[in-house]
């Protein structure tokens, strides 16, 4: 079971790697990553769970955070009360965007980064994502609003970024009126 001092802190430098394309199928390891973080995002946003196990709250991780420089993300949804949506994207590629863009007003969040960011990440309101399940078959998921900021931050994450290098350090609420808040 993965427990909060198992996911990378951002002064880590592993999670400005990278992260390396999967070649199915996946390796056992990878099977058991994926099913571990996806148990740690449930259970981290069920409160009894969360201070159960001492997990900080979540809905997104990808493998570089647990130390594993491949190309994989796992989110879990709360679409309504108590009804989690898990994806499982193995090699996601944003396909196409909306033009509109979109922030979190509270500010984004990251289980690597302990500390409260204040300032705007332009984020896309919709995208369409690509990429595979874990048997290697193709996939293809529409995402709005939190949902959409969730694959894009998790896919960043693959390449090394993390949700605060977008925010201008002198004026972090930089053109605030140019997005819309979520
Ligand atoms: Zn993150």
């Amino acid at each position: 079971m993965l427990r909060t001092k198992d996911i990378l802190d951002e002064k880590d430098k592993t999670l400005r790697q990278h992260s390396q394309e999967v070649v199915f199928p996946l390796t056992k390891q990878d099977k058991k990553n994926i099913k571990m973080m996806i148990e740690y995002l449930t259970n981290s946003q069920i409160e009894e769970k969360a201070l159960k196990y001492d997990l900080r709250p979540g809905m997104g991780m990808a493998a570089i955070q647990i130390g594993v420089p491949k190309r994989y993300i796992t989110i879990v949804h709360e679409s309504s009360e108590g009804v989690f949506d898990n994806y499982v994207v193995i090699n996601p590629k944003i396909v196409s965007t909306s033009m509109e863009k979109i922030y979190v007003e509270v500010g984004e969040g990251c289980l690597s980064v302990n500390r409260e960011v204040e300032g705007i990440v332009p984020r896309y309101a919709r995208v369409t994502v690509e990429g595979y399940d874990e048997e290697g078959n193709k996939i293809r998921i529409r995402a709005k609003e939190e949902l959409a900021v969730a694959f894009q931050h998790e896919i960043d994450h693959l390449n090394g970024i993390l949700f605060f290098d977008y925010i201008d350090k002198k004026f972090p609420y930089k053109d605030q009126d140019k997005y819309r808040a979520i």
